[in-house]
């Protein structure tokens, strides 16, 4: 028997992922649907808090401003899952990523289109938005260190 081709890391098939919108998340994805990656802010304080939370866990405030990012960002940590129940064949890198734009935020996302042993930590990583069900948008990353052509 011969190695299989490597076998590049995806998401789970988007019509599976559903998402709960609630009034602290909805910025989020209303941001992400229009292919941009957002982060609250404490308008107080300027703490960067993700999850969204309904107030900012280090002065209370309620007042949030929503700061668009750059994409960019770096691995902080990811595990590698080959199968889950009934999609054996399937192969994710869930990640923790740091956005260097909003220090002290990490976003839980997928790692797609690479390898799973070219993943490393403190890779920068680049975001993209892959569709799942009822019309949202699912912020991925890939890795960033493709050269433009
Ligand atoms: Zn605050």
């Amino acid at each position: 028997m011969s190695a299989p081709p490597a076998t590049l890391a995806t998401t789970l098939p988007g019509e599976h992922v559903r998402i709960a919108v609630n009034k602290d998340t909805e910025p989020f994805w209303h941001a992400a649907k229009e292919g941009r990656l957002v982060a609250p802010q404490c308008a107080d304080c300027g703490n960067f808090r993700l999850p969204p939370t309904p107030f900012c866990p280090e002065c209370q405030s309620t007042a949030v401003n929503w700061v668009q990012l750059c994409g960019e960002a770096t691995v902080y940590s990811f595990a590698v899952v080959h199968g889950i129940p009934g999609m054996p064949e399937l192969t994710l890198v869930p990640a923790v990523v740091d956005l260097p734009d909003a220090p002290g935020a990490r976003l839980v996302s997928n790692v797609v289109d690479i390898a799973p042993t070219d993943v490393t930590i403190g890779m920068a990583l680049r975001v993209d938005f892959s569709p799942i069900a009822d019309g949202w948008m699912l912020p991925v990353f890939r890795a960033a260190d493709v050269p433009k052509e």
